[in-house]
Parts: structure tokens; sequence; C-alpha cells
């Protein structure tokens, strides 16, 4: 058994384990990186990108509805399931081969095997046998999709890894979960013309968004045709002569095509050597590190899904970064993990920043509600049967915007930039102040005069 000597061992090639060679590689480190599936990790594989390609295709059997009120007619328009798969796969490829060349383009060693940890300054490379030292262990191996109790026949069903890889657009689906990757599938299968159940335990949909938000979704979700049976579990799936059966918690029953699990995601950290090592982890299995990402064990680093905190791609780039600059440029900073704003692609989609109404009430602040519903102008002439909804929690005295809240076309384009305003301390009288760009949906959030409560 050789033994190497390196500066960082990265193990993992998602989003916070590239952005962690590339940068420690550019300060001069010497960086190895493990990956034991494919560069790009979830994110780019089988996460945000192929999930917003599915969403565009859905969009386009939503403007072919709509185009109808405009004059436009299309005869004989039809979608091809195998064609989108091709293309997705393609460029899933493509950018694939783009992370890896960036990453040796910046000297980083990339090593496609699983890698487990034998200590604090020693990695040993399944696929080989080596074990390699490193002054620096990166933990970056991401989640994996939570499969729930073990229920008769819950082999039967999927998660999001394989609903990129369906052989054919199920007739029917049934999702469990009522989170990001719930509503995202319900919304984008239904718009591809699926028959979608959502079944979800708690009475609504999307714990932790804002109130109005929730109920605003859910019902834009019905309108769609969605079957929304929240309150209610999976008891057992069967195989059936044209599908499958699903048995709920109220002893009904559903036929489908396909189930398929989106009931949270657990931190990749089963049998990866860290308890050994000395590394604590948590309930939940991720790794607990401080403000640095420095977990128990003063060699051992850990950023992104494995740690668990904000589970989003940017939020896991960022702690990457942070965390390269500190230990290997000299630049120590750390990620500031409050007003992340975030985008649910569901239909329509959720752009939110800052606190909802419950929680500026929990904190104890006084507050003052704006919000408005209205109708889209486009869905004036479509005839589509949608309402977008805008709403602005701010502190009274100083009149801070503390949260935005929009769900609507195009909601994760506008947060994106109210969160510049919102992190900037911006006020309401700032808003106000603010010339409407008009005819936008965006305007609301600058002409809302009056208080909702
Ligand atoms: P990952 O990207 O998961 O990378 C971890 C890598 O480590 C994987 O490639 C894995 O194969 C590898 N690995 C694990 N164990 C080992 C080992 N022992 N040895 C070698 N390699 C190992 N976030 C957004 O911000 N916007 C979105 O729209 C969005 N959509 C999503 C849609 C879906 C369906 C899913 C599942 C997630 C989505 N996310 C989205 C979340 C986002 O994908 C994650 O937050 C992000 O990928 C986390 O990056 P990471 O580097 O921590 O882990
Ligand atoms: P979420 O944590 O968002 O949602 C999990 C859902 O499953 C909740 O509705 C939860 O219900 C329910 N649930 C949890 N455990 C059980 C159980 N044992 N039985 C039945 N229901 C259960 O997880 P997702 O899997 O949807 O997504 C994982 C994460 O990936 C997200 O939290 C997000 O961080 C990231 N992501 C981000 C996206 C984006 O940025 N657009 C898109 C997709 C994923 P309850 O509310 O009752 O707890």
């Amino acid at each position: 058994m050789s033994e190497t000597e390196i500066d960082l061992f990265v193990i993992g090639g998602g989003s916070g384990g590239v952005r962690a060679a590339r940068i420690a590689a550019r300060h001069g480190a010497k960086v190895m990186l493990a990956e034991e599936y494919r560069m790009g990790g979830t994110c780019v594989i089988r996460g945000c990108v192929p999930k917003k390609l599915f969403v565009y295709a859905g969009r386009f059997a939503h403007d072919l509805e709509d185009m109808a009120g405009f004059g436009w007619s299309v005869s004989d328009a039809r979608f091809d399931w195998a064609t989108l798969i091709a293309n997705k796969d393609k460029e899933i490829g493509r950018l694939e081969s783009i992370y890896r060349t960036n990453a040796e383009g910046a000297g980083v060693e990339i090593v496609t095997s699983r890698a487990v940890v034998e200590g604090p300054n020693a990695v040993r490379i399944v696929s080989t046998g080596e074990v390699v030292r490193a002054r620096t262990i990166l933990i970056a191996t991401g989640a994996r999709p939570a499969y729930g109790p073990d229920i008769p026949g819950r082999e039967l069903a999927i998660t999001s890894n394989e609903a990129f890889h369906l052989p054919a657009l199920p007739r029917r689906i049934l999702i469990q979960g009522g989170g990001y990757i719930a509503v995202e599938f319900a919304g984008l299968f239904r718009a591809l013309g699926s028959e979608v159940h959502l079944v979800q335990r708690a009475d609504v949909i999307l714990r932790g968004f804002d109130d109005e938000v929730r109920s605003h979704l859910t019902t834009e979700m019905e309108r769609s045709g969605i079957h929304m049976r929240c309150g209610r579990t999976l008891t057992s799936i069967t195989k059936t002569e044209s599908g499958k059966r699903v048995r709920l918690s109220d002893g009904t029953d559903v036929e489908v095509d396909e189930v398929m699990l989106a009931i949270g995601r657990l931190p990749n950290t089963a049998g990866l050597g860290l308890e050994s090592a000395g590394v604590e982890l948590d309930a939940a299995g991720a790794v607990k590190v401080d403000a640095q990402s420095r977990s128990s064990v003063e060699s051992i680093y850990a950023v992104g899904d494995v740690t668990n905190r904000v589970n989003l791609t940017p939020v896991a780039i960022r702690e990457g970064h942070a965390f390269a600059d500190s230990v290997f440029g000299g630049k120590p900073w750390t990620v500031d993990h409050r007003l992340i704003a975030t985008a649910v692609f569901s239909e329509p989609e959720i752009g939110t920043v800052g606190l909802t109404e419950a929680a500026a009430r929990k904190e104890g602040l006084a507050i003052d509600i704006y919000s408005s519903t209205f109708r889209p102008l486009k869905a004036t002439l479509s005839g589509r049967q949608t309402r977008t909804l805008m709403k602005l929690v701010v502190e009274q005295g100083s009149g801070k915007v503390l949260g935005v809240h929009i769900v609507g076309p195009d909601a994760g384009e506008m947060i994106q930039l109210a969160a510049v305003a919102v992190g900037m301390g911006a006020t309401k009288a700032d808003f106000d102040r603010t010339i409407a760009v008009h005819p936008t949906a965006a305007e609301e959030l600058v002409t809302m005069r009056e208080k909702t409560r």
C-alpha cells in the first residue's frame, strides 16, 4: 500500500467540494478530490439543473394553452418524453465535463472512486486501497433521498434520482411529501399532462414558508388539477396488472403508474469512517461544524448538504469557497446563513427572502403586513385561472422590510433582486420611493400603499 502526502483531500465532487478544491488549488495547495459517481454532484446530475429543464418542458404546455387567446393556433403539437430525456442527458454530460475540466485546469487531481476517512489525516481510496495522507480533509459528500418508514411495497417507489431516467412519462403518478421536491415534481408532471396525486402528512404543504404562500400555492395546485391529499400518509404499495395501488392512512386506495417519495434527504455520512476518526455527528447524521465549517476534529472540515445547514447549491458553493480562502488563502471569512433567498420551481413559482409573518410575530416584532393578490396581465387574454401573490413583512417604527414573499410567474427571478435590497436593510419608504416598471408584476412590490393588517 503506497502513501501519498497532500495538503487537501476533498471527498465529494458536487457543488461545495468542487468549489473548495478549485479555490484551494488556486491558492497553491496540492489537492486531490474523490467522486464516486459523476462530477458536478446532485445539483448538476440529478437536482437543480435537470429539474429546471423539466420545468421548462412543462411550461411549453401552458404556453400552448395560453396562446389561443392571443390569436395563435397550433395544430398537432405533441410532446415526446424520450427526446426530452436524451437532450437533458446530453446537456448534463456537457456540464459534467466542464466541472471536470475546470477542476483539473486549476490543478486538482480527480480520482473516480469512493473514498473513506481512515483518521484525522488519512483517506482511503476504496477502488485501489491506496491511503492518502492529507494535512486537511474536507467532507463534501452531500445527501441522499430518504425512504421513510418501511411500509409494505416501499421498494416499488422511486425517488427524484430515478425520476430523471423514467422510460416514459407516467400517465398517473402519486408523489409523497410536501416540500420543495414534491411540489416541484407535482407541478412539472401535471404540466406535462400526468394525473398527479400529492400526499402530504401535514395539513398544509411547505412547512417553514409563509402561511399565505402555502395556502396560495395549494389553491393554485388544486386549480391546475393536482389531487391534493393532505393529512395522510402511505400505508402500503402493491403491484397491479395496470400499475401500482397505494393504500393511504385514511383507508382509500389510489391507482397509479408510479409512486415517488420526496420526503426529505439524509446526509451522506454512513460508512464514511467519521465516527472512528472522532468526528461528531448530530441526531440526523449530519457533520457538526462551527462557523468556519470545522468539525470536532481540527484537521477535518465539512461543507454543503452533509452539514444540513441550508441545503441549497449556492450555499454549498459559498461554504466551500469560504473554507478554501480561510484555510489555504490566508483570507478568513465565514458565510452568513441569514437572509438567504430561495425559489421553489412549482407552478406557479415561489420566491422568498427573510422572515415570514409567523416567524416575525414569534420573535415578538411589531409588524405591518402589505399583501396583494391579482390576476397577471397575460391571464386576462389567455383566460388562465391563476392569481399572483405579493407580500411584504415590514417592521413598525424602523420601517425595515423584513420579508418578501412572492407566488407567481418569474418569482425566482424577482426575489434575487429583492434580496439585494432586503440585505442592504431597505425600508418600506425605499420601496415606495422606487418608481415602478410598468407593466410588470414586480411593480406591485413598490406600489402597495395600504396596510393589509
Ligand atoms: P452534492 O452536490 O450532493 O455532492 C456530493 C457528491 O459527493 C456527490 O456527487 C456524491 O456522489 C459524492 N460522494 C458521496 N459520498 C462519497 C464518497 N464516500 N466518496 C466519493 N464521493 C462521494 N438547490 C438549489 O439551490 N436550487 C434548486 O433548484 C435545487 N433543486 C434540487 C432538486 C433536486 C431534485 C434535489 C435532490 C436537490 C436540489 N437542490 C437545489 C439542492 C442541491 O442540489 C444541493 O443543495 C447541492 O447539490 C448540495 O451540494 P453538496 O456539494 O453539498 O453535495
Ligand atoms: P423537504 O425537507 O423540503 O420536504 C420534506 C417533506 O417530506 C415535508 O413535506 C415533510 O413533511 C415530509 N416528510 C418528511 N418525513 C416524512 C415521513 N417520514 N413521512 C411522510 N412525510 C414526510 O425535502 P425535499 O425532499 O423536498 O427536498 C430536500 C431539500 O433539497 C430541500 O429542503 C431543499 O433544501 C433542497 N431543494 C431545493 C430546491 C430549490 O431550491 N428549488 C428544489 C429541491 C430541493 P412535514 O412538512 O410534515 O415535515
